[in-house]
C-alpha cells in the first residue's frame, strides 16, 4: 500500500468511505463527489497508478468484479445503464494516481451524451494511415496473442 495514496487508505480502512464491496483484489466505494447519485469507483486492491501497470492476472481478478458491480449500481439506482470509464493518466483527467473505474448510473433523458461527446470532432484518416496504425499495434501485441 502507498501510505500517501487516498484510495490505498480507503481500501485499508484507514479513512472513512462508503465501501460497497471488497475482496483481496478489488474495492468498490461511492465517489465522495458524485456526478449523480450512486456514482461508484472500483479500484484494484494493490496500488497501481495506470491500467497498463497491472499484471494481467491481477487485472483479470480486478476486472472480474466489474459486471456484477455495474449490474448492482444500475439496479439499486433504478438506472437503465451506466457510463463506465477510466481516466487513464493526467492528460485524460486522472487526478487520483490509483487506478479507478468510474461507474456512473445513466437514466433516460438525463441529457448526458456518450463518451464520444467529449470530443468535438472525428479523426478523418486516410486508409493507409489506418492500415499503418493497425499494423504497428498488431506487431506490438503479437507476442501476447500466442
Ligand atoms: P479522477 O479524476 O478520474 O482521478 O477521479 C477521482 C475521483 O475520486 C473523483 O470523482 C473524486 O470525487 C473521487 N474521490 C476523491 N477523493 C475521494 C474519497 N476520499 N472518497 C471517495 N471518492 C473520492
Ligand atoms: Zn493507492
Amino acid at each position: 500500500m502507498a501510505d500517501d495514496c487516498i484510495f490505498c487508505r480507503i481500501a485499508a480502512g484507514k479513512i472513512p468511505a462508503h465501501v460497497v464491496y471488497q475482496d483481496e483484489s478489488a474495492c468498490a466505494f461511492l465517489d465522495v463527489n458524485p456526478l449523480v447519485a450512486g456514482h461508484t469507483l472500483l479500484i484494484p486492491a494493490k496500488h497501481y497508478e495506470r491500467l497498463e501497470d497491472i499484471p494481467s492476472e491481477e487485472a483479470a481478478r480486478y476486472l472480474a468484479n466489474l459486471p456484477r458491480i455495474i449490474a448492482t449500481v444500475t439496479h439499486v439506482m433504478d438506472a437503465e445503464g451506466a457510463t463506465v470509464a477510466w481516466n487513464d493518466g493526467p492528460v485524460a483527467g486522472q487526478e487520483v494516481p490509483h487506478v479507478h473505474a468510474h461507474i456512473v448510473p445513466r437514466h433516460a433523458k438525463d441529457g448526458v451524451g456518450p463518451i464520444h461527446s467529449l470530443f468535438s470532432g472525428r479523426a478523418r484518416l486516410p486508409p493507409e494511415e489506418t492500415e499503418r496504425i493497425a499494423d504497428r499495434m498488431s506487431r506490438a501485441l503479437r507476442p501476447r496473442l500466442r
